[in-house]
Parts: C-alpha cells; structure tokens; sequence
C-alpha cells in the first residue's frame, strides 16, 4: 500500500516541528550532498551533516533553530529538482500531516 498526494509544495511538512519526534533527519547520500551543492553552489559543510551521526545513518540536512529545513523557502523547497530521494517518497509512505484530504491510500 501507498499514499498518493496531490503535494502544493508548500514546505509546511519541511519542518521538524511538524513531527512527533525528539530529532528529525532528512537523510541524503553522498551523491545527493555533491547534488544539491553543487545545484545552489554552496559549502555542504555549512548545509549538512556529513557522515554517520546518532539518528541517522547517513548525512542529513541541517535545520533552522525554529525547525525549518535549511533549504525550505516560502515559496516551497528550495532545492526542488535535486531534492533528497527521501524527500521524494515521502507523501507515498505517509498521508499529508497538514493536508490529509489531498492523500489517497491506494495497493501498489
Ligand atoms: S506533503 Fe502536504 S504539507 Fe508537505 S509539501 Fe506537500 S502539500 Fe505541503
Ligand atoms: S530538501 Fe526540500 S523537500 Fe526536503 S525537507 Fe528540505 S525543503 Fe523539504
């Protein structure tokens, strides 16, 4: 089973705050780190954890101290076209938390 959602696009779930959770990760891959570096020109030192960290098994994205993704805009995501693989699969593997109506479950 997955979600199918009509996602807006507009970031509110780019936020750890929106989840019942103590830390919250957006996990990437060594490729996805050089991906979206390189895509807004940017030191990755500044923008990820690189390397293995308690919660997380690979790099991540830091946060904003009020929880905001570093790459959240208001306009959306900021690093749309090269967002993390985990990024794009998550409306499948979870309904819209702000959105529910725009989520359907439906058999793979
Ligand atoms: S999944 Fe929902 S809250 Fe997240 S960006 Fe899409 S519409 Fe917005
Ligand atoms: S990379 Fe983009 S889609 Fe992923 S959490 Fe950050 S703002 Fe949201």
């Amino acid at each position: 089973m997955a979600f199918v959602t009509q996602c807006k696009n507009c970031s509110m779930c780019c936020n750890s705050k929106a989840f019942d959770c103590d830390e919250w990760f957006v996990s990437c891959s060594d490729e996805e780190v050089k991906a979206i570096s390189i895509h807004k020109g940017i030191d990755s030192n500044e923008y990820f954890y690189i390397g293995n960290r308690e919660g997380s098994k690979n790099n991540a994205i830091k946060t904003l101290e009020n929880g905001d993704c570093v790459f959240k805009t208001d306009k959306g995501c900021g690093v749309y076209s090269v967002r993390p693989e985990v990024c794009k699969k998550f409306a499948e593997s979870s309904p819209c938390l702000f959105f529910p109506e725009r989520s359907t479950l439906v058999s793979n």
